[in-house]
């Protein structure tokens, strides 16, 4: 009812204004919710050959221009193709969809049953406005280190340390200058240059003598300034164990560079690269109680383990199992299927492998 009020016989959208109260609501959601509506074809007899969505994913009709008037004139109903047999085209539309990619015959039809229509994203097809909002909201690309941050091997101080560090909310010298506060310009610990994120994670001399250190416990190549992502990812190749204790030190080093920098500033005490490290070590031991993971028993990971002063935690022994596969009794079949789906209403394939 609301499609006739709102459409011209010939399907188009009217061009003047009649009011209703939920049309503006219809009209926004129509373009977005379109291509997620599909039927299950069976008689054909609502479905608008031209206009619905029933053989691709977007109506025939946006595939062919024609002018305005010569639509009108174009009302045929799927169902007009079909006799009791099934699909029934005439050659030149035979021929229009052959043109346009759609194979008929891998379309089925049952003359006997009423259409269907469904909501494709759902397994059953059923529509609920919850399964309508997860498929059409849209989402926003995500930050790359929320993954990093919030690892479980990582203690929630830590984590919330690493979660300001990548959001580069640190209040260094730049920053705060950049929001119009001035004041004096300097790295505390090298008081060479200006203080930046950049100068003191990376930059300094303080913070290079503390990452070769780092990377030679772990036994890896130095850490160039490739930006966080590089060095965090440095230990893939090694046990997820020792990976998370590598992601922990890193976000350790730097909170202790933090630190050692407030300390310089607000307590005047200095720290030496020697209690940094050892404060670093403590807390890598500390941490190294949570991740669930465990390691390779390779001499190189056990002297890593040995170097941060953590437990080792031994990967179970290889157990080797016995199991052997008997044959089928006479008058038995064995009987190996799958199958698989591309999308709800998309390609599909089922294969079954009988044996006696
Ligand atoms: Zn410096």
């Amino acid at each position: 009812m609301m499609f006739a009020k709102f459409h011209t016989k010939s399907g188009d959208k009217i061009k003047y204004h009649k009011r209703s109260s939920v049309w503006p609501g219809i009209k926004f959601a129509e373009p977005i919710n379109e291509p997620f509506i599909g039927w299950i074809i069976r008689n054909c007899k609502k479905i608008d050959f031209w206009r619905d969505t029933w053989a691709t994913s977007i109506p025939l009709r946006e595939c062919i221009d024609l002018p305005n008037h010569l639509w009108k004139l174009c009302k045929t109903k799927v169902s007009d193709f079909i006799n009791p047999d099934g699909w029934n085209f005439p050659t030149d539309i035979s021929l229009a969809l052959m043109a346009m990619g759609i194979n008929i015959s891998s379309i089925t039809c049952s003359p006997n049953l009423d259409n269907l229509q469904i909501w494709q994203p759902d397994i059953h097809g059923n529509f609920f406005i919850k399964n309508a909002f997860e498929s059409t909201r849209t989402r926003l690309g995500t930050a790359w280190w929320w993954k990093y941050t919030w690892l479980q091997c990582l203690h929630p101080g830590l984590s919330g340390f690493a979660w300001i560090l990548m959001n580069k909310i640190l209040p260094t010298d730049d920053l705060i200058q950049r929001k119009g506060i001035p004041l004096v310009f300097i790295c505390n610990q090298c008081g060479l240059t200006g203080e930046s994120a950049h100068h003191l994670f990376s930059e300094c001399n303080k913070a290079k003598v503390l990452w070769s250190w780092a990377t030679s416990t772990f036994n890896i190549a130095a850490a160039d300034e490739n930006g966080l992502k590089q060095i965090l990812d440095k230990c893939t190749t090694l046990s997820l164990y020792l990976n998370d204790l590598w992601i922990t030190m890193v976000f350790s080093v730097s909170r202790w560079m933090w630190n050692a920098r407030n300390k310089t500033r607000i307590d005047e005490t200095k720290l030496t690269i020697r209690d940094i490290q050892n404060r670093v070590l403590r807390e890598v031991e500390n941490n190294a109680k949570l991740p669930k993971h465990g390691m390779y028993n390779t001499v190189s990971e056990l002297q890593i383990a040995k170097a941060l002063f953590v437990d080792c935690k031994l990967g179970k022994a290889l157990v080797i199992k016995r199991c052997m596969w008997l044959l089928p009794n006479e008058n038995e079949i064995k009987l190996c299927y799958d199958s698989s789906a591309l999308r709800n209403l998309g390609p599909s394939g089922i294969r079954i492998v009988y044996r006696d």
